[in-house]
């Protein structure tokens, strides 16, 4: 039985099986609190390996908090973060950046397929110097972008040496940093500290974990009081190891990025699949686990009206389909065949 709900979102999905069993390991007996355990231990050391860096790491609950509690200490109230206008930071955690840092202010910049442009980067921060305008202070990227494209190591490099030279710190949010690297196949490193990014929010939930990401400072400096900053914020959890385990189990056992590949896989094949069918169109290239098309209302209204639940209003507001670790090739083979069908239907 195909559940209809599974494109909808990569959050759709449930608990991986590696998630699960680190679970069901950490839930042996005692552990100490507040993140002074073997399994936070753990899963910060395995993060620093995966990194080859010694970060600061630290595990919240959800994205929002990661973004925001990592923005907020890049920044003080009178200054700006700049992102991407479709990002999440701003269309999406109902302004928990600017509330968590008192005030900072969101300044917005375009830029084709979810990527920022650079000269509009340039031009929002050396557009104005006097006391008036909000300093800019931070850059925010998300990578993998809110339309499934990637950065690539290159533009990384670029976009970090810029935001030095402009006098700006880099923060990635990586709700989908592992669909990246899988993607790109290059080493973390390579597209986040040597890239001079300072800090990343490195999503786990979307990725076959429960719940947690993990907040990542390679910029050590910058993590000063940050578990201050987390626990007035409601975001440092008691018992820090069930969100430290998954981290730990998926790590050392290689399944996170694997997990991030099989979705990519998946999202090429609905790509790949759908695109066959007459008068459907991709919208953005498919570099990591989203699928974004254009599909003609009537299809929308049918496809809707037979059970399948997908967002149309997301990202640059095209029809999107997410793929996770947990989507199976049967199923995409199924709905593509549904899409096809109904699509044929409509043109006689
Ligand atoms: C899902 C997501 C987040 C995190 O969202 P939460 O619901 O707060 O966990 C952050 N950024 C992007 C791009 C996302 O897709």
């Amino acid at each position: 039985m195909v559940d209809k709900n599974m494109f909808a979102s990569d959050n759709y999905s449930g608990i991986c099986p590696s998630a699960w069993q680190a679970l069901e390991e950490a839930n042996r007996g005692f552990g100490r609190a507040y993140g002074d355990d073997e399994w936070t231990r753990r899963a910060c050391d395995a993060l620093r390996d995966f990194f080859e860096t010694d970060c600061q790491v630290f595990f919240v609950f959800n994205g929002t908090a990661g973004n925001s509690l990592a923005l907020a200490s890049l920044c003080r109230s009178y200054h700006s973060i700049i992102c991407h206008e479709l990002a999440h930071v701003e269309t999406d955690e109902c302004g928990a950046s600017e509330f968590f840092s008192n005030g900072t202010k969101v300044l917005l910049v375009p830029g084709s397929d979810g990527k920022v442009d650079l000269d509009a980067v340039r031009h929002t921060v050396e557009r104005r110097t006097d006391i008036h305008y909000p300093k800019p202070k931070a850059l925010s990227l998300t990578q993998a972008t809110e339309v499934g494209t990637l950065y690539s190591p290159d533009e990384m490099a670029t976009i970090g040496g810029l935001a030095k030279g402009l006098g700006l710190k880099l923060h990635v949010d990586g709700a989908r940093f592992a669909n990246a690297l899988a993607s790109l196949k290059v080493a973390p490193a390579d597209i986040s500290w040597r890239a001079g990014v300072d800090v990343l929010t490195f999503g786990g939930t979307k990725n076959g974990m429960p719940v947690g990401e993990a907040v990542v400072f390679f910029n050590r400096a910058l993590a000063e009081e940050f578990d201050f900053r987390c626990k007035q914020a409601g975001q440092l959890a008691s018992k820090m190891r069930f969100l430290a385990a998954p981290w730990a189990g998926m790590l050392e056992t290689g399944v996170l990025l694997e997990n991030a590949e099989h979705a990519n896989a998946m999202a090429r094949l609905l790509a790949q699949l759908l695109t066959e069918v007459d008068g459907i169109s991709l919208v953005h290239p498919v570099e990591a686990s989203a699928v974004f098309v254009q599909l003609p209302e009537p299809l929308i209204t049918a496809l809707h009206d037979a059970g399948w639940h997908f967002y149309t209003f997301i990202g640059s507001g095209h029809a999107r389909f997410m793929c996770s670790w947990q989507t199976a090739e049967e199923d995409v083979r199924h709905f593509s065949a549904e899409v096809k069908k109904i699509a044929s239907l409509q043109k006689i």
